[in-house]
């Protein structure tokens, strides 16, 4: 190319090419450059004034892998557990594409326009798949993004499905010390995440959709037994005589479930998100359900049960985890899990044979 600098008439202003730079010109920087870890008191004293910049920071906290992490979020958690417990749980499932953000935008500014604050977690199965999370994603909910009350938190990513869900019922705790008194907890309406879902909140939103044919079909019967509420959603313009006639079919379903353990009838309404149709009707349900489970002592039984769940559950991840990640462990498993497939040993003997190992002590302590 024919550059005007080459030109030995040229008297303007050239570029030299200058001298490299080493790669790092301080050895010290990325050392200094790390951000100090806050102290669990510092962190606690911005929760409870409600900032909500420390709140993420103790979320971080919470979801790290890291044992120093663990640590201060865990003593975080501890210090935040007086405050917490004065909120509304509520979980909300739907298969992808029932319209749960689009519903879960409408239906949180529908509470905050009585006051107080929101928090939007999520649990999502497929986020260490996909790694990185659709559910709970801002971009998702356009006006809760920019509400100064609506705290909104993707799903933890790292770890098994009971790992993820612990993180977040960690959460509720933070965000409940933080003055968040109402709590969605989204989760897609496919798997097992219900379950997680479920025995973290008080009340349990199904969205669902009315479909061209037979409507209870695909929908797992455990999730629907685990409904407190079925919604049915985009019952807007054509679609609304088919949405009733899901609300009926959806009616007489539920007839045939056992009662459910809190008295409480579950209830099926047809509403719109996107055109925001019927919202308040869903949320004088969550609000009848509240009164009713409080004022029959449900509510408070079901926290307990709950508490008590995710102490079992926490020592069932701790305990697995101290086992599969013993590298002795480890070593072991794969030279027996060989021997079972190439038919040399049983499974029940190698399995023995590791645990025997495991709880005789002789392996390497971390
Ligand atoms: P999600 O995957 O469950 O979060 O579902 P989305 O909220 O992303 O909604 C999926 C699609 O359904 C989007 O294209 C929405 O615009 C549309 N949608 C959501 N709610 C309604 C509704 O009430 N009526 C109609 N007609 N469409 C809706």
């Amino acid at each position: 190319m024919d550059h005007i600098e080459n030109d030995s008439e040229y008297t303007g202003l050239t570029v030299n090419s200058g001298v490299t730079q080493p790669p790092v010109v301080n050895p010290y920087m990325k050392q200094r450059r790390r951000r100090t870890l806050p102290s669990a008191s510092e962190l606690v004293e911005g929760i409870l004034k409600g900032d909500m910049t420390t709140l993420s920071r103790a979320v971080t906290l919470v979801e790290s892998l890291s044992p120093d992490h663990q640590a201060v979020a865990q003593e975080v958690i501890e210090k935040c557990l007086p405050y917490s417990g004065n909120s509304r749980r509520i979980g909300i499932t739907g298969v992808p594409g029932a319209g749960k953000s689009t519903s879960i935008d409408v239906f949180g500014l529908h509470v905050l326009r009585d006051g107080g604050k929101l928090a939007v977690l999520a649990i999502d199965p497929s986020s260490e798949r996909t790694k990185g999370s659709i559910l709970g994603d801002k971009t998702r909910m356009e006006k809760l993004a920019v509400h100064p009350d609506a705290f909104i938190r993707p799903s933890p990513s790292a770890g098994s499905l009971g790992g993820v869900a612990r993180k977040t019922r960690e959460t509720i705790v933070l965000c409940e010390a933080a003055g968040y008194d109402n709590i969605f907890v989204e989760t897609v309406g496919v798997g097992q995440s219900e379950t997680a879902v479920h025995s973290m909140v008080d009340f349990f939103l199904l969205i669902q959709l009315a479909g061209t044919g037979d409507e209870l079909q695909g929908i797992k019967r455990g999730i629907m037994e685990m409904a407190d509420g079925i919604v049915i959603n985009k019952a807007d313009g054509d679609n609304i005589d088919r949405a009733t006639l899901a609300q009926a079919q959806f009616r007489s379903a539920l007839h045939l479930f056992p009662p459910t353990t809190s008295g409480w009838i579950p209830e099926v309404l047809c509403y719109s998100g996107y055109y925001e149709l019927g919202i308040p009707e869903v949320w004088e349900m969550i609000d009848r359900y509240f009164k009713f489970v409080k004022e029959n002592g449900y509510f408070e039984r079901k926290r307990q049960q709950q508490a008590r769940y995710w102490m079992f559950e926490t020592i069932d991840e701790q305990l697995k985890a101290h086992f599969y990640n013993n590298p002795d462990v480890e070593a072991m498993l794969r030279d027996r899990e060989q021997r079972v497939l190439s038919n040399t040993q049983s499974s029940f003997t190698a399995a023995r044979d590791v645990l025997d190992f495991y709880f005789s002590g002789k392996n390497s302590k971390f």
